[in-house]
């Protein structure tokens, strides 16, 4: 014998109803089916609605029973063949006006009892079954159907009762002794007190009715037919890659069903727990799928965590107070008095000092929980050895579930810290003594973007996806745009990331699409977005509280490397290749590498010195394995070494100048590359990221340019001051020539000082043959005494820039 439950969503339509007879019919001679049914999709909460509303003396409740009454109407009309329709639809309007009668009666007295509420709701269930039955019998499968209120006995908690196994199982096994259909169909859901007044078993009770009836039958299995296939790693409607689980054990599967896996009603699991009878949860409308198997048997499968979960509507209640302390009888005191309120507990958790006591109760039951503890500890409070209980509402439980997480050490770190890089507020923490579930009460608002996270981060196999927000779309944004749109799909494939640029900005407009930009038309859509702001950007991004947030600074704007300290605090990793913040005073570089570590989000800043070249990487990776730098001598500038290496007798300083900017070499001001302050600035980093504390007014600027150049007021200006002093870098070339050797710009660090300047460099030295706009680093450590660890290629230009921003993206994927 085998029971099967088919929830709301598989009896939603007509559709659904066949593929339900299908599925009985192909077993019809094998075996007794018992199959329980639940209302049609939406019924219960219409009931529920109508009820509440004739209560409330709105007269609104007809359109509800309306609506009711068509959604049955609407798939007999489907389901049933045209010569039939007449006798069922008949039946159902004598009910419907039963239950009319039921309500006028409420609306007059303007009541609603418990008691009534269960005789209004169970119509869904007496409907539903009444019309499958019917169906089916038309098919010619031999079934009848049976009401549930005939065999199972409750006591007269209406709305949510508790079951008299003792009557119940003789009911059940009484009727099915003399039974001899195949096909028995029974509403679930809904059952009988002692005195025959109907009731109901709270809401998803048909997997009760169907799990009651299989323990008492001994069935061989007990199938739950649904709208998923199976029980999944998390709901599947928050994590998109959620997969279903194969096997479980009934444990888990009760702990997560605790924890809102809405698939399976959690009581379901005790009675077939108890006989050990199997559970399989199928999809209807996917039959051939496997779905889940609910089973004593150990699966192959040891991973820790089988599935997240999560519930909402929590409130956290907290019992503080130094009277506390060492005295018993307080819990005691508490739990006694939220068990006569019937306030169901979901979690608890107290501090080892005992200064108080944390638990996690439905938000419905909030208010009353504060008022029966305030007025039982009175005393105390009035006292002052207890504050007056605190409560928190809108709060929702995540919970890590899994056997085998107990000889598995790390996963509570690996939880808390994946929800804190996230920016995800830990708000109490719970972990049962079976190791088998872990909790942890956080808001709301995060819910989605926890279960994803922590998905991402226990689940092999998933895609890291990460959410870019990125602003300056110049020259090097574009580059970037570019090769995130050529490189997506083998991200994807290769490295399993899902990189998504959600929002772009520019100086004057900015635009967002929280499913990610599509790359193809991302001008057209910047240009239609709205004005940009700094901390409008950053508020959407707050808004959207995605995961693995990264704001990517491709600007080298004063006021956007300002907002930093906002992004790090909201756990948003920063990229930038604006150097204006490392740059910056010393006390502001190092509160943004504080924030940084504080609030675990990355702050990378490779492309500062060397464009793409992994210069600052493996200067941090020195120091980490405890180098220590002498000597750094370098040369910084792709532009200088460009203008320097293209300047010859033949041709105009400033025509040089002009062209590297035209090629993208230099700052959109180029006066910030001639006047050594952008070379100045990255030294200055390299000596920081050396643990040196230095700032831009300790460098030593040797500068080539004369008063002139120095003094110009505009971009324009000091074009015309390189035209008009010619001669002096005709001279500087000369004396150069003359003495065999190159011009560089390099910037030098020992000992603690920093100096940059232009100068002669010999045939031989390592610097001479440098090309194009190549830059070089050479690292003198404890190390590398005598022969430097150099670092040489293109350090400058949008590709390279663009491509060293991306590294330093992707470096998220693994963090
Ligand atoms: P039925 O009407 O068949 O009883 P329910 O709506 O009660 O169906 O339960 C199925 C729903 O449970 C799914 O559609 C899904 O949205 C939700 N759900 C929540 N968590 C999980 C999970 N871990 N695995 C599968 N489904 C889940
Ligand atoms: N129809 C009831 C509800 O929606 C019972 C069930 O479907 O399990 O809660
Ligand atoms: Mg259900």
């Amino acid at each position: 014998m085998k029971v099967l439950k088919f929830g709301g969503t598989s009896v939603g339509s007509s559709e659904n109803i066949n593929k339900i007879i299908e599925i009985i019919s192909k077993n019809e001679h094998n075996d007794v089916q018992v199959v329980v049914v639940s209302a049609f999709s939406k019924v219960t909460n219409l009931l529920l609605e109508v009820a509440h509303l004739s209560a409330s003396k709105k007269s609104t409740y007809t359109v509800i029973l309306d609506e009711v009454r068509s959604i049955h109407l609407n798939i007999i009309l489907k389901l049933i063949p045209k010569k039939n329709q007449q006798e069922i639809i008949a039946y159902i309007e004598k009910k419907l006006a039963t239950l009319e009668q039921v309500l006028q009666s409420i609306a007059l007295i303007n009541e609603l009892s418990p008691k009534s509420e269960a005789t209004i709701v169970s119509y869904g269930e007496l409907l539903s079954s009444y019309i499958i039955t019917y169906a089916m019998q038309l098919k010619k499968v031999d079934a009848i159907r049976k009401d549930a209120r005939d065999l199972i006995i409750t006591n007269t908690n209406y709305t949510n009762a508790s079951i008299d196994f003792v009557e119940t199982n003789k009911k059940i096994k009484l009727f099915f002794k003399k039974n001899n259909t195949n096909v028995i169909v029974l509403p679930g859901f809904i059952a009988a007190a002692h005195n025959g007044d109907t009731t109901v078993l709270g809401r998803g009770g048909s997997d009760f009715t169907a799990a009651v009836l299989a323990a008492a039958l001994e069935a061989s299995v007990l199938e739950i037919w649904t709208d998923v296939s199976g029980m999944y790693t998390a709901n599947p409607t928050l994590v998109s890659q959620a997969t279903p689980i194969d096997v479980i054990s009934y444990e888990e599967a009760m702990e997560l069903s605790h924890f809102g896996a809405k698939v399976i009603y959690p009581p379901t699991i005790h009675p077939v727990l108890q006989k050990g009878i199997p559970i399989l949860i199928k999809n209807t409308l996917q039959p051939d799928q496997n779905g889940t198997l609910i089973t004593t048997k150990q699966s192959e499968n040891k991973v820790p965590v089988k599935g997240i979960s999560h519930i909402e509507n929590v409130t956290l209640i907290t019992l503080e107070g130094s009277g506390m302390v060492g005295i018993p009888g307080f819990s005691k005191r508490l739990f006694e008095t939220l068990a006569a309120e019937k306030v169901n507990i979901k979690l608890i958790t107290q501090a080892s000092s005992e200064h108080s006591i944390c638990i996690g109760i439905d938000n419905s039951n909030a208010d009353k929980a504060k008022r029966v503890i305030d007025e039982v500890f009175e005393f105390e409070i009035l006292r002052g050895k207890l504050k007056p209980l605190v409560v928190e509402k809108h709060l929702s439980i995540v919970a890590l579930v899994g056997d085998n997480m107990k000889s598995h050490q790390g996963i509570s770190g690996k939880m808390f810290s994946t929800l804190g890089k996230n920016n995800v507020n830990i708000r109490a923490i719970a972990q049962g003594a079976s190791e088998r579930n872990i909790s942890a009460v956080i808001a709301t608002k995060d819910v989605k973007k926890a279960l994803n996270s922590l998905h991402e981060s226990f689940f092999r196999n998933n895609y890291k996806q990460l959410n870019l927000y990125i602003t300056g779309v110049g020259n090097v944004g574009e580059k970037l745009i570019e090769q995130i749109k050529q490189q997506q799909q083998y991200l994807l494939d290769n490295l399993k990331i899902n990189l998504r640029v959600i929002g772009l900005s520019n100086s004057k407009k900015m635009y967002f699409n929280e499913n990610g930009i599509s790359l193809q038309h991302w001008k057209e859509k910047l240009d239609e977005g709205t004005e940009a702001s700094l901390k409008g950007f950053l508020n959407n991004i707050i808004s959207f509280n995605h995961r693995n947030s990264i704001f990517v600074d491709i600007t080298a704007n004063e006021k956007v490397a300002g907002m930093y300290k906002e992004y790090l605090k909201n756990s948003i990793t920063v990229v930038a290749c604006n150097k204006i913040a490392c740059s910056s005073e010393y006390e502001n570089y190092n509160e943004l590498k504080e924030l940084s570590l504080e609030y675990d989000s990355p702050f990378l800043f490779e492309t500062n010195v060397g464009a793409g070249l992994p210069v600052i990487d493996t200067l941090n990776n020195l120091i980490a394995s405890g180098d220590v730098v002498v000597k750094i001598q370098a040369v910084l500038s792709g532009s200088l070494n460009f203008i320097f290496n293209n300047f010859t007798s033949k041709t105009k300083f400033h025509d040089i100048v002009k062209q590297a900017q035209k090629e993208g070499y230099t700052e959109p001001d180029p006066r910030i590359d001639l006047s050594g302050v952008d070379v100045a600035r990255k030294i200055l980093i390299l000596a920081r990221e050396s643990g040196v504390k230095l700032n831009l007014e300790d460098i030593v600027n040797n500068s080539f340019l004369t008063q002139k150049n120095l003094e110009a007021d505009s971009v324009d200006d000091f074009y015309s001051s390189l035209m008009d002093e010619a001669e002096h870098f005709n001279i500087l070339l000369a004396k150069a020539e003359k003495n065999n050797c190159q011009l560089k710009y390099v910037a030098e660090f020992s000992e603690g000082k920093a100096t940059v300047g232009l100068k002669e460099i010999p045939e031989g030295h390592p610097f001479y043959n440098l090309k194009g706009k190549d830059n070089i680093v050479m690292f003198y450590t404890n190390r590398y005494p005598e022969q430097p660890m150099i670092i040489k290629g293109a350090g400058a230009g949008a590709d390279v820039t663009a491509s060293g921003l991306f590294a330093d993206i992707i470096k998220i994927a693994s963090n």
